[in-house]
């Protein structure tokens, strides 16, 4: 399907920020897509714990089967709409890079250490990564990606924050919108792990049919499936019912999308960018449902006491790794090497990019090393 005017395509966009000559191959979104795929970044999401530690059992979700299922969810909604989709799969594919090891148990944790160095942040991570800190290309630092691939794997910032980002931060100064794209890989995100932490904590043991029937968006499918199919197998049930939310969500998102573009009619990217709401929205009736699933899982899964032992385990082996490296003045290793009397919150930053790098069982690894 061709673009609509409203996407982004390779001849408005901002580029890069190091000039580079046109791929010969491929488009210039396909070659964002692709140096994500061949990061090392990308490859470590692979032992990264999206809500189970990925040791726990081998068919939960990790980060990279997440990446992928909001990437395949993101396409078939820029299809139908007319949008990027590789854009949107190369956003998709890097949203999560920045984050640490244990899930947001992790992140909470590394930002509590850094909280007098500035902070951490997983989403801004993402951004740091591609743009700093892969070191593989002899004439740029990070991936040089393209300004809305960026955009997109930015998608929170403080006001403090994007003023020290330059170009990429002035969207959250001057209140403006990113591109339909990245507004998009943005709600594929929730849509995906409000579908995926259910089906998981489902596995674990920790959420029932009980408990999950008084939720309405999975409640009325789950109703449905019953009375049809009285026969099959409680995995096939949660299967069918998880799988017709997903697709009653997608389709929602995809009619009401397509209602407020006709209604804003926005003519090219400028439009989209400077248009009062979101036009990739769900409609409010879905989206109250959806936040209803959403505020279940919080109370029932994330916070869950099996999952709650994990939070409380992987808070002190963060905690543990930063203190440890703080308070050393040596070379650890290759990648972790600090000159005599380094400032501390250079000193300090250095360290929450290496710990934010690893995986869940470097991490266990290192903490069983220095502990
Ligand atoms: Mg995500």
């Amino acid at each position: 399907m061709a673009l609509a005017c409203y996407a982004v395509n390779e001849d408005i966009s901002r580029g890069r920020e190091k000039t580079e000559s046109k791929p010969k191959f491929r488009d210039e979104f396909q070659r964002d897509r692709d140096r994500i795929i061949h990061s090392a970044s990308f490859r470590r999401l692979v032992y990264k714990t999206q809500v189970f530690v990925n040791h726990e059992g081998d068919l939960y979700r990790t980060r990279l089967t997440h990446s992928l299922e909001v990437s395949q969810i993101a396409r078939t909604i820029a299809a139908s709409l007319g949008l990027n989709e590789t854009l949107v799969e190369s956003i998709a594919l890097a949203h999560d890079l920045g984050h640490t090891p244990f899930g947001h148990a992790g992140q909470d944790e590394l930002n509590n250490c850094m909280s007098e160095f500035g902070g951490f942040e997983h989403n801004l991570q993402s951004l740091r990564i591609v743009d700093h800190l892969e070191k593989r290309y002899a004439e740029f630092r990070g991936l040089n990606l393209m300004f809305e691939t960026r955009e997109g794997i930015l998608k929170h910032c403080s006001k403090k924050n994007a003023r020290k980002l330059g170009k990429i931060g002035e969207r959250f100064l001057n209140r403006n919108r990113p591109s339909l794209e990245a507004q998009l890989a943005d709600l594929a995100d929730a849509i995906s792990y409000n579908h995926h932490d259910v089906d998981d904590g489902y596995r674990a043991g920790i959420l029932s049919f009980d408990q999950l029937s008084e939720i309405n968006l999975f409640g009325k499918f789950l109703f449905k499936i019953k009375k049809e199919y009285p026969q099959i197998s409680d995995n096939q049930v949660m299967h069918e019912t998880l799988r017709r939310m997903v697709s009653f969500v997608i389709g929602d998102l995809i009619d009401n999308s397509k209602y407020l573009i006709d209604e804003h009619n926005p003519k090219n990217i400028d439009d989209v960018r400077n248009a009062v709401i979101n036009l990739i929205q769900l409609s409010e009736q879905t989206e109250k449902e959806h936040s209803e699933l959403k505020l279940f899982l919080r109370s029932y899964l994330y916070k869950n006491e099996v999952v709650d032992e994990m939070t409380k385990k992987a808070k002190v082996m963060i905690r543990t790794l930063f203190d440890s490296y703080m308070s050393g003045d040596v070379k650890i290793n290759d990648n972790l090497d600090f000159e005599k009397g380094m400032d501390p919150t250079k000193k300090a930053r250095k360290i929450a990019d290496y710990i934010a790098g690893m995986t869940d069982r470097f991490a266990i690894s290192e903490y069983n090393r220095l502990s």
